[in-house]
């Protein structure tokens, strides 16, 4: 079978869903690559680069999608490429199944069988697999690397014949996949690095990368409600009041935030509200990560840089994994090609879409002419 990449079309998307090293792994698992040309040329991988690995360069993206029997691509399918499905197709990509009933319906419609990477789920089988995770990596250290940019002073501290120069303070809410990486990089560059998160299980990891966990003045446990599948759950007002409060004490000590709260299925937690930003110092920076739910700062823009009338810069860019696509290419394809692994245990270039299997039934959102989406709850080991 034939496993193909057509160029994004989303506007100002940079990431390419197959890079010349995955095309070499694919083969190895029996499959022939096919690329639409330029597809991978604002990721750093030219025309050439695919054919020196044996991967097909075909033009436009109609050769592209009548060519090949499996298409891997980043971003949710546009309608002209759903256009483009057939029932002997399998579409592996993000697809937000949750938010897409009209790309469900048509996907349904084609017969295709859909593969949505933000489901495959968080278990250790399928973390490299997981696109979420490798995606929101490179997002949290883009987002220190972002905040540096639009920060004044250094990170570390210095001691020079010039004068003493204060270590930034860093404020990292919410230390899951992003935070981690934003909290790693944090520390490296040397800034004084506080993080919270809800769930107290993390501290230990936050202080092993050289962080400070910012614990609560709250009587019960610091979470008050299960953890599920890795993820946060909701909070109570008593609980949200106590985290605002620290947040309030911290406001004016912070030079920078980066915020990464999330709860699945919900409009991003308002954590840094308007009195917190009106008590930061001029040219402090906020990095809201949130910002493509709603963001967890109040006044954030999604996609946009804005700064406030006391000089507070708030950046709510929501393509972070593509302002560095490279990286994010390269490891998104690997993602990719651990997917097609597990869909080739045989490795003879031929699609085997076991819906037993725990991940690929879980990242499967239509199949066969059904819509598969929402998933079973996962079997409980
Ligand atoms: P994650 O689920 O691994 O981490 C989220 C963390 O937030 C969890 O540890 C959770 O416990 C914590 N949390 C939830 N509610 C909280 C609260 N009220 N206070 C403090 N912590 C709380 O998610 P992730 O994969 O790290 O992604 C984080 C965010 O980054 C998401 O919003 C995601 O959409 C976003 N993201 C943005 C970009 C971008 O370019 N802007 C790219 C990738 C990911």
């Amino acid at each position: 079978m034939k496993i193909g990449t057509p160029l994004e079309v989303e506007a100002g998307e940079n990431r390419v869903a197959m890079t010349p090293d995955s095309a070499r792994q694919l083969q190895k698992l029996g499959y022939d690559c096919v690329i639409q040309s330029g597809a991978g040329a604002k990721a750093g991988f030219s025309d050439a680069d695919y054919a020196a690995a044996d991967v097909e360069v075909v033009e436009g993206a109609e050769a592209l999608w009548s060519t090949a029997d499996i298409i891997a691509k980043v971003r949710i399918p546009q309608e002209e490429e759903l256009d483009r499905l057939t029932s002997d197709k399998t579409l592996i990509t993000f697809f937000n199944p949750g938010g897409n009933e009209a790309g469900l319906e048509k996907a349904k419609a084609s017969g295709a069988n859909v593969i949505a990477m933000e489901m495959v789920p968080r278990i250790s089988r399928a973390q490299k697999m997981d696109a979420l995770s490798s995606m929101a990596n490179i997002a949290g250290y883009r987002a220190v690397i972002e905040a540096g940019n639009n920060f004044g002073r250094f990170f570390t501290g210095q001691v020079t014949a010039a004068g003493k120069v204060p270590p930034a303070k860093v404020l990292v809410v919410g230390a899951g996949v992003a935070g981690l990486a934003a909290i790693g990089t944090s520390t490296s560059l040397g800034a004084i690095t506080y993080a919270f998160d809800v769930r107290p299980e993390v501290a230990e990891q936050v202080e092993s990368m050289g962080a400070e966990f910012v614990y609560l003045d709250f009587e019960e446990e610091q979470q008050d409600g299960a953890a599920t599948g890795g993820y946060a759950s909701v909070q109570s007002e008593e609980f949200r009041n106590a985290q605002l409060a620290k947040f309030r004490e911290l406001a004016p000590e912070v030079d920078i935030v980066i915020t990464t709260a999330l709860i699945p299925n919900r409009p991003a937690p308002k954590l840094w509200t308007e009195d917190m930003i009106a008590a930061m110092k001029p040219g402090s920076v906020i990095v809201d990560l949130a910002a493509e739910r709603g963001g967890n700062a109040e006044g954030t823009v999604a996609d946009e840089k804005v700064v406030t009338e006391n000089g507070v810069t708030i950046i709510g860019y929501t393509d972070f994994p593509s302002r560095m696509a490279t990286q994010s290419s390269t490891l998104y394809a690997t993602n990719i090609r651990h997917m097609m692994a597990d869909l080739t245990p045989e490795k003879d270039g031929q699609i085997n879409h076991n819906m037993e299997d725990d991940v690929i039934r879980g990242a499967t959102v239509t199949h066969q002419g059904e819509i598969t989406f929402p998933p079973p709850p996962p079997k409980v080991a």
